[in-house]
């Protein structure tokens, strides 16, 4: 029976994370193993900035975005000598098993370390969505709440004014959170990567509803599908309407954490520690299908998330 574990995050915050981590720390505190916390992910541990932490510790954070541990980026970690100083810090310290919460990058790490002898479970936590093997992921959905609420916000001026918003929102490589709260929200257009962007028939959709009798409309662009800025000044180029612009930003990546992620991370984080006591290694837990599974890490970081087709064909069904 392993006595002593390690939780950290690492990468992109997204909230939740702090309710994974109180989770992982009272399930295992339960459980008769000693936790500790490890600062700013794999810098941390790199740094060898880790401490003991108990109950207390973990108080009044689940109601709180970010993470209390900290998150960073570690260039020393994709060298083989500074993954070796970072376990050779968790080994001096006792630490049998981590519990790494983050994104695909974090998960790569994860694998690493445990071909390295050091027992690992990855939870996915990040607002993009875009992990392989779960159908959410720690963050996502409080994401897309802010951003319905940043489009129920818009539309009221933009219904007063008859005008045009172009909304960019998070998702450099993925359009999971345009997608969803596009759909939730009611855009008119979404764009995102994964597809491909035709601006022209835009416009010209935009003239044709707006002469139509449409009083406003709202589209909603993922970052990796284009600037807004750029695709605002080309629809009142293209179609002259009333047009404004706003980018919504870190504002996403924060807040309280929705009812559904707490309890994501609660789940994820009971079922890591008591994997970790098992004896199992190099896996993810995720949710599908309404359950907790477990993937291979190295599943989850070879397969690349793909988004919904008929969510995306719904949304543009329902803004006719
Ligand atoms: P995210 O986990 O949100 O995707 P990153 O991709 O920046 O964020 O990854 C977080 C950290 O994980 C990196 O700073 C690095 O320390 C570690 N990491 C990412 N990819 C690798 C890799 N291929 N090898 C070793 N460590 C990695």
């Amino acid at each position: 029976m392993l006595k002593r574990i390690a939780v950290m995050t690492s990468g992109g915050d997204s909230p939740g994370m702090n309710a994974a981590i109180r989770a992982v720390v009272r399930v295992a505190i339960h459980e008769g193993v000693e936790v500790w916390g490890i600062y700013n992910g794999y810098s941390g541990m790199y740094e060898d900035q880790m401490v003991k932490l108990d109950s207390r510790s973990v108080g009044d954070i689940l109601q709180r975005g970010g993470t209390f541990l900290g998150t960073a980026r570690c260039e020393h970690f994709r060298t083989v000598e500074g993954r070796q100083k970072a376990v050779d810090n968790l080994k001096s310290h006792g630490i049998e098993g981590l519990v790494v919460i983050g994104g695909d990058g974090s998960m790569t790490g994860a694998q690493l370390l445990s071909e390295m002898g050091i027992a690992v479970i990855g939870l996915p936590g990040t607002i993009d969505n875009d992990i392989w093997g779960t159908d959410y992921t720690i963050g996502f959905d409080t994401a897309s709440n802010t951003v319905v609420d940043a489009i129920n916000k818009l539309r009221d001026t933009a219904s007063s004014h008859g005008r045009v918003i172009v909304l960019e929102v998070m998702g450099r490589n993925s359009g999971w959170i345009a997608m969803t709260a596009g759909l939730a929200g009611g855009a008119e257009h979404i764009l995102i990567p994964e597809m491909s962007v035709n601006l022209d028939e835009i416009c010209e959709e935009l003239t044709h509803s707006h002469a139509s009798g449409k009083k406003y409309s709202v589209v909603v662009v993922a970052e990796g599908a284009g600037s807004a800025v750029e695709i605002g000044k080309k629809i009142v180029a293209v179609t002259g309407l009333d047009t404004r612009v706003s980018v919504l930003g870190h504002i996403q990546r924060g807040g309280s954490p929705s009812v559904f992620d707490r309890i994501l991370a609660s789940t994820l984080g009971e079922h890591a520690v008591l994997a970790l006591i098992a004896g199992l290694s190099n896996v993810m837990f995720g949710f599908r299908n309404g359950g907790v599974v477990t993937i291979d890490l190295a599943d989850a970081i070879r397969h690349k998330r793909t988004i919904d087709p008929s969510m995306f064909r719904l949304a543009n069904l329902l803004a006719k």
